[in-house]
């Protein structure tokens, strides 16, 4: 049952994680709201509890293998399993660059958090996962990752969704039949501090993210990239 699963999310302290922390919540899911600002996290975790929800704030760097041992071992430790883990946290480090020209400390920085962030992650939680044959795994991917994505702005942003949606295709592969799920997530051109004004509600942004969160094991869906629940173009 929902009650009992335990779900991760990463840069959950503010923008579509808060939001797909507080959608997991409500669901009546234990939620892990990963934030590498710890007291920022409390500050999100306290408001989500006061609307009901379980949910605990906990320290995570996704750049700092450190942050993502100990938690692995604390989650270990208090539940002795994951079920749900959503690479959410990213960020830009090259907006108006282009790729001729970025500075490649820029894209050493875009790949460190939104590639191996989620790779650092999901490396933790595939054991947690496999104990009991059951896992879902979200990267939240980015539609202009697409290899077919005609923009030029942002060139190490796009390249390191990119990666992560080949690392989505492949560890969706390796797992495929152990019970757990792992897609790429779109979630639209959302009303962030990374996105902006101009987007969609943050909520609708994160409904396709809790949608592949909670995907049932009937049609097994894995190894595919959507956005509002439907298929887009790698
Ligand atoms: P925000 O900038 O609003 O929030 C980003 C979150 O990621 C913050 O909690 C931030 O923490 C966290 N974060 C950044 N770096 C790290 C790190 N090294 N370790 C842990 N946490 C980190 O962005 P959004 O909510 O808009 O974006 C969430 C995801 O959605 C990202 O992966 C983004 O690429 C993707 N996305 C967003 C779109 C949009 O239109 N908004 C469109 C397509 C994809 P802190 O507060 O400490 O900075």
């Amino acid at each position: 049952p929902l009650t009992q699963r335990i779900a991760l999310v990463s840069g959950a302290n503010r923008g579509l994680g808060l939001e797909v922390a507080r959608q997991l919540g409500t669901s009546g899911m234990t939620v892990l709201l990963g934030a590498r600002n710890l007291a920022a996290g409390e500050k999100a975790a306290k408001q989500l509890r006061r609307a009901g929800s379980d949910v605990v704030a906990v320290q995570l760097d996704v750049t700092a293998q450190a942050d993502v041992d100990a938690l692995a071992a604390r989650i270990e430790q208090d539940y002795g399993r994951l079920d749900i883990l959503v690479n959410n946290a990213g960020a830009f480090f090259d907006i108006g660059d282009r790729a001729s020209s970025v500075d490649v400390s820029h894209v050493q920085s875009a790949l460190d958090t939104n590639l191996l962030g989620a790779w650092r992650l999901s490396e933790a939680a595939v054991p947690l996962m496999k104990r009991h044959a059951y896992g879902r795994i979200v990267n939240v991917s980015s539609g202009c990752g697409a290899i077919d994505s005609e923009g030029e702005d942002c060139p190490a942003y796009r390249v390191s969704k990119a990666a992560l949606n080949s690392y989505t295709r492949m560890l969706a592969s390796e797992l495929r039949g152990s019970g757990i799920l792992v897609n790429a997530v779109c979630p639209g051109w959302v009303a962030t501090d990374m996105g902006g004004p101009g987007g969609r509600p943050v909520a609708d942004g994160a409904a396709g993210i809790v949608w592949a969160a909670c995907l049932p094991p009937q049609g097994s869906i894995t190894g595919g990239f959507f956005r509002d629940r439907a298929p887009i173009a790698w």
